[in-house]
């Protein structure tokens, strides 16, 4: 009986010594994950006006370049949006681009560049073209706050740039998708099928609608193109491959 005793107990020690070992083993793996994805973070991430200032547009255009190729390689950091993270942006902002994008759901542009939370506007709106109320917010985050880069994003398998070579029109989709018009009129030389079936078309017209919004930006802001004069700022263009996850800068 005694000994019957004696064994029961020491199986149940045995139990709860493993258990809690492993316990133990998942709070320190949660743990070490999360000061891990934070360190990340604090790595990364802009927290301070000097900080900010004293990074060069090439700078910021090559740690968006690396950020691009660590998602195309499914390499993206694994971020955690919390109560911490959360808070250390709440004192200010300091971000380092800002990126003009179609709406596109399949376009998720903090994980194309492998940002986090404070690290970069975002403007968007279906075929990615420039108006006054963009370029005011391209100006916000250049000029007021700091931005260094401006990426135009197009990207594959656009609805909005075919939309404009099929000539839709519907309500107010009309007269948004004649934003997208002259792009088509850059491209007239385009040898072969002028329709939204020829992908090659689609993408020529893509790539000229990225042109054409760096132009208008260029020539509709005095603010932005006296930054880019002085080299306070770079506007590049992007072209997005849904397929691969890059992005192929435009010259
Ligand atoms: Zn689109």
């Amino acid at each position: 009986m005694i000994k019957n005793l004696f064994k029961f107990t020491l199986i149940v020690i045995t139990f709860q010594t493993f258990s809690s070992c492993c316990t133990a083993t998942k709070n320190i793996r949660t743990q070490k994950e999360t000061t891990s994805s934070i360190d990340v973070y604090k790595q990364t991430h802009v927290k301070t006006k000097t900080e900010q200032d004293s990074l060069t547009p090439d700078q910021v255009l090559l740690e968006f370049k690396e950020g691009n190729q660590r998602f195309n390689s499914g390499n993206i950091t694994k971020r955690e949006h919390s109560e911490e993270v959360r808070k250390a942006v709440t004192g200010g902002q300091f971000p380092k681009a800002i990126v003009l994008s179609c709406v596109d759901s399949r376009v998720p542009v903090e994980d194309v560049f492998d940002q986090g939370l404070g690290d970069v506007f975002v403007g968007r709106v279906a075929g990615n073209f420039v108006n006054t109320d963009l370029l005011g917010s391209m100006e916000f985050a250049c000029k007021i706050s700091g931005a260094k880069l401006i990426i135009v994003m197009g990207h594959q398998h656009c609805g909005a740039i075919k939309g404009a070579i099929d000539d839709v029109h519907l309500g107010n989709v009309t007269s948004m998708l004649a934003n997208i018009k002259p792009a088509i009129a850059m491209s007239k030389n385009f040898e072969g099928d002028k329709t939204s079936k020829n992908e090659a078309y689609v993408k020529t017209v893509n790539k000229n609608n990225i042109r054409y919004a760096i132009s208008e930006i260029r020539a509709k802001s005095e603010i932005l193109k006296e930054m880019e004069n002085k080299g306070e700022i770079k506007i590049v263009g992007g072209y997005y491959s849904l397929l691969t996850g890059k992005l192929e800068f435009l010259n």
